[in-house]
C-alpha cells in the first residue's frame, strides 16, 4: 500500500510545453481522477508515472521511493490502457500470467494468482479464449485482471472504458470502483468523461493545458466551481452563464433584468446558474424572469428545456409530469445557486 506524489512535474515535447508545474498526492487508497478535455495533458502524465515517458523536470513517488528514472518493469504500478494492450496471440490464461512468469515465478503460484484473479473478475470460463473471441467488455476486464495479478501499489487507468457502450460503461464504472475499494489500492484514473470522474473518485483533478484548475471532491467542484473553465465543464446541460453588471446588492443583467444578491464584488460579474437550480413557471410570480421556450428534449424522468432569456441561450432541466408547450414561460433562479466569476481572470468570486 501506497501514496503517490507528483512533484513539481514539467513536461515539453521539443519547444512545446505540454505539463507546467504539475503537482499532486493521491493519498493510499485513494481514487483520485484526473479530468479534462482531449489534448490537456492527461496521459502524458500517466505515462510519466508509468515510466513510459521521461520528464522534462520534477519527481515521481511511489510509497517512499522516488522512482522518477527507473525502468517501468521497475515502478510498483500497473497500467490499464483504452485499447486494452492484450497480447493477440495469447490466451486469456496466458495474457494474465505473463507478468509474472517474465518475473520468473514459480508456476504452482501463477496457476494460483490466476484462480483468484478470474475469480474476482468472474471471467474463469474464458480462460483458453483468444482476445479476438472475446467482447469489448470481457476484453477489459482481462486487462484489468493482468493489472491486479501483481497487487501493485498503484493502479494507473487511462480513459479504460472509452471503448465500451454506454450500458457496460455504467455497469463497468460500478465493477472497477467496488473492485478499486475491495483491493484498497491506491489510483490515478485519467478520463475525459465528467461523469466518470463525478461518480468514480474520492477527489477529481481538472487539468485544462496541462495545468490544474482545481482539485476538489466531486461535489465541492460541482457545487464551487473554481474557474468558468470548471464550471461549464462540470455537469450536463452546461452551466448557463449571464454577463452582468453588479452593485454589490443588486445584478443587472444585459437584458436590463435585475435580480437582488449579497456579497458580489461591484463592477462587471459573470453569473452562472445550472439549469437544474432553476424553476421554470408558465406565469410571472415575484423575482421571475420571462423567458421564451424554443425547443423541449423529453428524456423520460426529465426534460431538458433550451429557450431565450433577454437575449442569452438558457436551459433548464424541469423534473415535472406533463408536456411543456414552445412559447412563453418564467423563470426563477435559485439565489443560494448563483455562481459569481470575475471575467477578466475567469476565477470564482466568493461570496461569503
Ligand atoms: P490527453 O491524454 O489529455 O488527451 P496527451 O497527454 O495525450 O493529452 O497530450 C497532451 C499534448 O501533448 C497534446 O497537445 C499532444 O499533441 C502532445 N503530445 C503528446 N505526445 C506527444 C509526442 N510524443 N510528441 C509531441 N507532442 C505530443
Ligand atoms: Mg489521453
Amino acid at each position: 500500500m501506497a501514496k503517490l506524489e507528483i512533484r513539481h512535474l514539467q513536461k515539453k515535447f521539443g519547444p512545446l510545453e505540454v505539463i507546467e508545474d504539475f503537482n499532486l498526492c493521491v493519498e493510499d487508497r485513494e481514487f483520485v481522477s484526473l479530468l479534462g478535455p482531449s489534448g490537456c495533458g492527461k496521459s502524458t502524465i500517466l505515462r510519466i508515472v508509468a515510466g513510459l515517458e521521461e520528464l522534462t523536470c520534477g519527481d515521481v513517488i511511489i510509497g517512499d521511493q522516488v522512482v522518477t528514472h527507473l525502468e517501468p518493469k521497475d515502478r510498483d504500478v500497473a497500467m490499464v490502457f483504452q485499447n486494452y494492450a492484450l497480447y493477440p496471440q495469447k490466451t486469456v490464461f496466458e495474457n494474465l500470467a505473463y507478468g509474472l512468469r517474465v518475473r520468473k515465478t514459480p508456476e504452482d503460484r501463477i496457476k494460483a494468482r490466476v484462480d483468484d484473479v478470474v475469480t474476482l473478475l468472474q471471467i474463469a470460463p474464458l480462460l483458453e479464449r483468444k482476445p479476438a473471441q472475446l467482447s469489448g467488455g470481457q476484453q477489459q476486464r482481462v486487462s484489468m485482471g493482468r493489472a491486479i495479478m501483481r497487487e501493485p501499489a498503484a493502479f494507473l487507468f487511462d480513459e479504460p472504458l472509452s471503448n465500451l457502450d454506454a450500458k457496460l460503461r455504467n455497469h463497468m464504472r460500478v465493477e472497477v470502483c467496488q473492485l478499486q475499494k475491495r483491493l484498497g489500492i491506491t489510483t490515478l484514473y485519467v478520463t475525459h468523461d465528467q461523469v466518470e470522474a463525478m461518480t468514480m473518485s474520492d477527489r477529481i483533478v481538472v487539468l485544462n493545458h496541462g495545468k490544474i484548475e482545481q482539485i476538489g471532491k466531486p461535489l465541492d467542484i460541482y457545487e464551487r466551481p473554481a474557474s468558468l473553465f470548471v464550471a461549464t465543464f462540470i455537469g450536463s446541460p452546461s452551466m448557463n452563464l449571464f454577463a452582468a453588471q453588479s452593485d454589490g446588492q443588486e445584478i443587472r443583467l444585459t437584458s436590463g433584468e435585475t435580480l437582488s444578491v449579497s456579497g458580489v464584488p461591484t463592477g462587471e460579474v459573470i453569473m452562472g446558474v445550472r439549469p437544474e437550480r432553476i424553476r421554470l413557471s408558465d406565469c410571472a410570480v415575484p423575482d421571475s424572469l420571462n423567458y421564451r421556450i424554443s425547443m423541449v428534449e423529453e428524456l423520460g424522468a426529465q426534460k431538458v428545456i433550451h429557450g431565450d432569456l433577454g437575449g442569452v441561450d438558457v436551459s433548464v432541466v424541469h423534473n415535472g409530469d406533463g408536456t411543456i408547450p414552445a412559447g412563453s414561460a418564467w423563470l426563477t433562479l435559485l439565489p443560494d445557486y448563483l455562481h459569481f466569476f470575475n471575467p477578466r481572470t475567469g476565477k470564482r468570486y466568493e461570496q461569503d
